[in-house]
């Protein structure tokens, strides 16, 4: 598997037929960083390349809200606030989601562990599978005011989920998606005052884990304030050294 810049940033269907044909296995991987630095986006562009699925707890717990499931009544104000929901729950639904026979020759966690009884608990989950690969994490780095600009400016396709941004990824009809033509929408919690507290959220609870996975070794930090495909060729370069050490 090539980690050239072409393989990662647009890879066609053949390369991703390879990808997943392939006997190396990508593993666990871990997408962190703060909120809008574009870990969806780039778990998007890694699912192209490895073919395993991206898996991240904030679209997972979005579903329970619309779902109007027990989990999603609790979540839902939580997330409002720009807080995090509670370990154990965001663990259990984990949990579950990681018995999908989909996952077994690795997937992209995108916006988990972000607390460090939740970087404990997988830690301790692969720990126990002797067939699992160890985790690699990688962290992508923005400055504060272009996530504000991100943030504010996101809206995304309801139907397709295509991400456009109002400053810098503008879709061709204001307010509509390109390929689709619905109304573009807005996450409730990606308003300036919600950022705020995410922001604080990130730096109290999640920034530890980033320590926790650069101590342990087998981590990366990649600078997020590129092209697309730039940040995704050097995600892909990251973990394939990364899976080579010893
Ligand atoms: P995201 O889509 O990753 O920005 O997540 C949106 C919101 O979902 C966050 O602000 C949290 O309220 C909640 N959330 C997502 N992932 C987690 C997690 N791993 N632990 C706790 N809360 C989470």
């Amino acid at each position: 598997m090539s980690s050239s810049a072409s393989s990662a940033s647009s890879p066609t269907s053949m390369e991703s037929g390879r990808a997943a044909e392939s006997n190396h296995a990508p593993g666990p991987i871990l997408l962190l960083g703060a909120p809008g630095v574009g870990k969806g986006t780039q778990a998007k562009e890694l699912v192209k390349v490895w073919g395993i699925p991206q898996i991240s707890t904030g679209d997972l717990l979005r579903a329970n809200v619309a779902q109007g499931t027990p989990l999603g009544k609790v979540a839902q104000e939580i997330m409002g606030r720009g807080e995090l929901v509670p370990d154990s729950l965001v663990n259990e639904m984990v949990a579950i989601r990681l018995l999908q026979p989909d996952t077994a020759r690795g997937y992209i966690l995108d916006g988990f562990p972000r607390t460090l009884g939740q970087a404990d608990w997988l830690d301790g989950r692969l720990a126990a599978q002797i067939e699992s690969l160890p985790v690699v994490a990688v962290s992508i780095q923005v400055n504060y005011n272009q996530l504000l600009r991100r943030i504010t400016g996101r809206r995304n396709c309801p139907v397709c989920q295509t991400i456009y941004n109002v400053y810098m990824n503008p879709p061709k009809r204001d307010g509509f998606c390109d390929i689709e033509g619905a109304a573009l929408v807005q996450r409730t919690d990606d308003t300036e005052e919600v950022f705020k507290e995410r922001m604080r959220a990130y730096e109290a609870l999640t920034a530890p884990v980033v320590e926790h996975y650069r101590a342990l070794g087998r981590f990366a930090e990649v600078d997020g304030d590129r092209p697309i495909p730039a940040i995704a060729a050097g995600i892909v370069a990251a973990v394939e050294r990364l899976r080579h050490l010893g």
